[in-house]
């Protein structure tokens, strides 16, 4: 966590929502306070005391006083000990402390949204892409129509809604169909007197109330138009249901046919290997090895991997040394009683080609100039694989985290990523092809083994047949 200060000088110059927020009040000629800068990788709830601190640090800010616009930079699917919907409580609190001043809201592409949050803000947006490379224009919007609201220029209503749908991460991408037409959709709303309109794929993994695609337009003042807007959003979405289902391939044949593709050309970028239910930013622990270890089996070689998390597995490679030969039993010591399944670790033996400390800025286009931390790293060099273990949670979307340690993906056969979507920032337009790999908790259907206990029902897939 960061605090003022340390907090302007971490962000000023970034392509991230605060960032967009600094530019924005620093052209003003505002005077800028910033309590608190704070983020992390979903996985288990936020702790209470962790989140009264942060909430508070904001709260103790408004209650002083004196400002003229509050803009919040959220994510919009935060789930803590004690509240399921951590932003809108949050909201709530502010709204209670500062009743009058008016306050911006960007928010990700994977909130899951609730009334609390629309009730107590004056403008919501949220991303238009995933993988998330308009954080930045996301957050200007809302800082511009607050701006526009202060000066007495528009009057902001919004109207949002929800249908009762669980997109499949993967199938959220706004490359593909149907995310891309949807959101192209909420871009030409701006030229139908929407000051703005955001189409929320939602998180489903937080299993909250209300997990899944919602849809927020903000009007000047037409209340009626917004909740047309919104409902043409809706009712687009809902038509495209099934497109949003995901379907898996076994593992063994995912990695049996990036095998058999054709040998690398010169000029060929790599073939990714997407071990995607292992990605931090849903949740997953990056310590599975099923992928890998199924990599390793079926014998693919000039194979890069990242990553691998275990910070054990770091100490001893960097006790090794430089050049050092070790065998390691890495990943499988994280328990997830939620997943059924085996996670075991996977024994490798290699030299140490890299040992760093693993600190890296983005070069974008996602969250463009952020400094970013994955501990005490090494890179094992095992022949037919250079595997990176880590000690902190990073997604690979940012070309940094592979070129940081050495490794150049252009110059690899296959490179194996713990990401869904988020990894197409840094590395798409290097892929020669992507092959979706099935790890660790999950069986042939959409939502596998995962259990759903507190989203609303009936919701598609989980109970509605697609008629
Ligand atoms: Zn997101």
């Amino acid at each position: 966590m960061l605090y003022g200060e340390a907090a302007l000088r971490a962000y000023r110059g970034t392509g991230t929502g605060l960032g967009a927020y600094l530019d924005l009040a620093e052209k003003q000629g505002a005077q800028i306070v910033l309590p608190i800068a704070a983020g992390s990788p979903p996985s288990g709830l936020v702790e209470d005391k962790a989140y009264a601190h942060i909430t508070d640090a904001i709260c103790e800010a408004a209650a002083r006083g004196g400002f003229d616009g509050i803009l919040l930079d959220l994510h919009g699917a935060m789930v803590t000990e004690s509240l399921e919907d951590g932003e809108g409580e949050f909201l709530k609190r502010l709204r209670a402390i500062d009743p009058k001043t008016p306050i911006a809201v960007s928010l990700d592409m994977h909130a899951n949204l609730y009334d609390a949050i629309i009730a107590n803000a004056t403008v919501v947006t949220g991303y238009r892409t995933y993988p998330h490379i308009d954080t930045y224009e996301t957050a200007k919007l809302a800082g511009e129509i607050l701006l526009r609201a202060i000066r007495g220029e528009v009057k902001p209503v919004m109207a949002w809604g929800n249908a009762p749908m669980l997109p499949h991460v993967m199938r959220q991408g706004t490359d593909d169909h149907p995310n891309k037409e949807l959101q192209h959709r909420c871009v030409a709303m701006s030229a139908e007197g929407a000051l703005a309109a955001s189409l929320f794929t939602g998180f489903p993994h937080a299993d909250i109330t209300n997990a899944g695609l919602s849809a927020v337009v903000v009007t000047d003042g037409d209340l009626k138009l917004a909740e047309e807007l919104r409902d043409e959003l809706l009712g687009r979405a809902w038509v495209e249901r099934e497109a949003f289902v995901y379907r898996i391939e076994p593992l063994q044949q995912s990695v049996a046919r990036a095998k058999a593709m054709s040998p690398r050309q010169p000029g060929d970028g790599p073939i990714v290997l997407l071990d995607h239910y292992d990605n931090c930013a849903s949740g997953g622990t990056m310590d599975t090895t099923a992928v890998l270890a199924e990599i390793l089996r079926q014998g693919l070689e000039d194979v890069a991997a990242f990553a691998i998390y275990d910070p054990a597995a770091v100490e001893q490679a960097i006790a090794a040394g430089i050049g050092g030969t070790v065998t390691l039993s890495i990943g499988g010591k994280i328990k997830m009683p939620a997943i059924p399944g085996e996670s075991p670790p996977l024994t490798v033996t290699g030299t140490i080609k890299t040992i760093s400390n693993g600190r890296y800025k983005n070069r974008g286009p996602m969250a463009q100039g952020v400094a970013m931390d994955m501990g005490a790293a090494v890179v094992l060099d095992t022949g037919p694989a250079e595997i990176v273990l880590i000690s902190r949670h990073v997604e690979p979307s940012d070309l940094n985290c592979l070129s940081s340690l050495g490794i150049d993906p252009l110059q690899k056969r296959y490179v194996m990523l713990k990401s869904r979507i988020h990894w197409r920032a840094g590395l798409g337009s290097m892929a020669k092809a992507v092959v979706e790999c099935a790890g660790v908790g999950v069986c042939t259907s959409d939502y596998g083994q995962l259990k759903f206990d507190r989203v609303r029902r009936p919701i598609f897939p989980l109970d509605l047949p697609n008629r």
